[in-house]
């Protein structure tokens, strides 16, 4: 377990590489069972309480959404302590009402990703965490609450379709959405949202709407430069938006997410081999106590 405590975590995603207003900075290197997360995570006060930031693509944006070490960065937010986990994301509008620049706190996705590991369990455990509501409704209140207050135009609810990538959406893929009445188009939701359930973390996102996708038939190809200028207008207000909500954080959980675990391990306890147990600790040691096996 590594030294530095971090009651809040925060995952950056494109554009958003460091927290300034940190303060008593340290950079934690953290090795997990499941590899090394996106990079050294930066841990310190805001108003007094513990945050630790990780930069989801890591520093320079070297890794793409598929490359992106889900599991070993929700492994590492939960050694470190992490019970709330605000996830930033840029994302494609699926809806006219939906405009660059705006913010979205999803309520909902579709996974349509394929090349990625979404679970922690396996190799002897199996696991059905409930997920039919994939964000925590009471972290999500507040970053709405939050946003509303800080004047932003946000929207505070919306299905996110999670694609695989790295390439956009083609326009027949992005209207296919549009037909599910899906809101917004994005890379990183999931497995994250997943991962973060199964390891009992109360999971939100803030969406910033970078662009229209593609579904459009007038639409310009959509392009990195652009995306990443509409988001940088929007970090130093997503920025606010986290400290508010820190503050507004009920001082314990009593949402479904902090008990996820507890009804979904279907494995026998003695039947779970003993290096799972061990690997899995932080995730499932408190429902393996009293196990004699
Ligand atoms: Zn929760």
């Amino acid at each position: 377990m590594p030294n530095a405590k971090a009651k809040i975590g925060v995952i950056g995603g494109s554009g958003l590489y460091n927290m300034e207003e940190l303060k008593g900075v340290k950079e934690v290197e953290i090795d997990t069972p499941f590899g090394r997360p996106s990079d050294s995570i930066v841990t310190g006060t805001l108003d007094d309480v513990g945050i630790a930031f990780l930069p989801r693509h890591g520093k320079g944006h070297r890794l793409n959404p598929s490359e992106v070490p889900y599991r070993a960065n929700i492994y590492a937010m939960k050694s470190l302590g992490v019970e709330w986990l605000i996830s930033v994301n840029a994302v494609g509008g699926l809806k006219f009402k939906l405009k660059p620049g705006d913010l979205v706190i999803p309520d909902q996705l579709i996974d349509r990703t394929r090349n990625r590991v979404n679970t922690f369990f396996g190799e002897g455990v199996v696991a059905h965490i409930p997920f039919a509501d994939p964000f925590c409704p009471v972290l999500s209140q507040i970053l709405f609450k939050s946003a509303q207050r800080l004047g932003a135009e946000v929207h505070p609810k919306g299905t996110c379709v999670v694609i695989e990538g790295p390439a956009f959406s083609t326009r027949a893929e992005s209207r296919l959405y549009r037909s599910w009445d899906a809101d917004i188009v994005g890379m990183t939701l999931s497995p994250e949202a997943r991962l973060a359930r199964e390891a009992e973390i109360c999971y939100a996102g803030i969406a910033g709407v970078t662009d229209y996708d593609s579904w459009q038939d007038q639409a310009e190809p959509l392009s990195v430069d652009v995306i990443l200028e509409t988001l940088n207008k929007n970090i130093d207000v997503i920025q606010k938006i986290i400290k508010l909500s820190i503050a507004w954080l009920p001082p314990e959980r009593d949402c479904v997410c902090a008990r996820a675990m507890k009804t979904a391990i279907a494995t026998a306890r003695q039947s779970i081999p003993d290096g799972q147990k061990k690997k899995l600790e932080p995730l499932i040691g408190k429902y393996l106590k009293g196990d004699r096996s």
